[in-house]
């Protein structure tokens, strides 16, 4: 386990040594580990290279009304979870180590980053872009996986690395689901029983707007929002039907793979999930 940026150097140069044409593969993580998080460290080992996960609640990423504070924080289950998983480097930083007093520069994550998430959560993917190049600083991976839950942040860090141009290939992996149907998430332990009840209105209302796909995308957003209505304590903060990379509404004559994002708050917990569909 490395606390500082030095450590870390020392242990990926030692692991350097050892295996020298490795690639190295990274999974940025804020802790609170689940088996979503499970499956892209899984994920990671496919490579055979060296495997680096961070774990760092990342403050700029939070608006000052939101859970920083409470963020579940669960650091011993975390480390068995990622020895388990054979990670060979777990980088969990200090919040001074990361930023200091160094936080003159930011990155912006642009106009794909007001949309969505964006809009209602100011400046969160800016928090994101800025936090993840400086762990990819850190880190110098071959490769980074993501998680498909956050399909935003997925296309947010893709267009970071495309115009930075960094050497980092991004890897997004399916979304976890509890067996309820519930996509994994650490916030979900903010849930009570009913409010977790209440919440599977959001993976139903995925599965109807799959279903409803060949009807066209106004079928797909009635059929979402249909499933959403019948659950009156799922405050739906948006449903809508992008295109994946560009995550601009798709018109409603199109036709093909297009992206349903939803945002709810049930009780107090902001969840969000989505799923591709296939329109037309
Ligand atoms: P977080 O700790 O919430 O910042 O998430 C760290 C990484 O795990 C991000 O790339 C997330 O998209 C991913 N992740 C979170 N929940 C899931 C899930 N249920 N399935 C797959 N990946 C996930």
């Amino acid at each position: 386990m490395a606390r500082t940026v030095a450590e870390l150097k020392t242990q990926l140069a030692d692991l350097r040594i050892e295996r020298p044409s490795a690639p190295v593969v990274f999974v940025p993580t804020m802790g609170a580990l689940h088996d979503g998080h499970r499956a892209l460290m899984t994920q990671a080992s496919h490579y055979n290279g060296i495997s680096v996960a961070s774990i760092f609640v990342n403050p700029t990423q939070f608006g000052p009304d939101e859970d920083l504070a409470k963020y579940p924080r669960t650091w011993e289950a975390d480390l068995q979870l990622c020895a388990d998983e054979g990670i060979d480097v777990v980088f969990a930083p200090t919040v001074d180590q990361m930023y200091g007093d160094r936080t003159e520069s930011t990155l912006s994550a642009g106009p794909l980053g007001t949309r969505l998430e964006g809009a209602q959560r100011p400046g969160h993917f800016d928090g994101v872009v800025t936090v993840v190049a400086k762990l990819f600083d850190m880190v110098h991976p071959n490769r980074a996986i993501f998680g498909q839950k956050d399909a935003q942040q997925v296309a947010v860090i893709r267009a970071m690395v495309r115009d930075l141009e960094l050497p980092v290939e991004i890897e997004a992996f399916p979304t976890v689901r509890d067996s309820d149907g519930l996509a994994m998430s650490s916030r979900n332990v903010y849930l009570s029983d009913t409010e977790r009840e209440q919440a599977l209105a959001i993976p139903r209302a995925l599965v109807a707007a799959y279903q409803a796909g060949s009807e066209g995308a106004q079928a797909v957003l009635k059929a979402a929002t249909n499933e959403l209505a019948g659950e009156p304590e799922v405050h739906v903060r948006y449903v809508e039907l992008v295109h994946p990379d560009t995550l601009e509404a798709v018109s409603p004559t199109f036709h093909g793979h297009a992206l349903l994002l939803i945002a709810a708050m049930v009780g107090t917990t902001r969840l969000i999930d989505n799923s591709m569909v296939t329109v037309g």
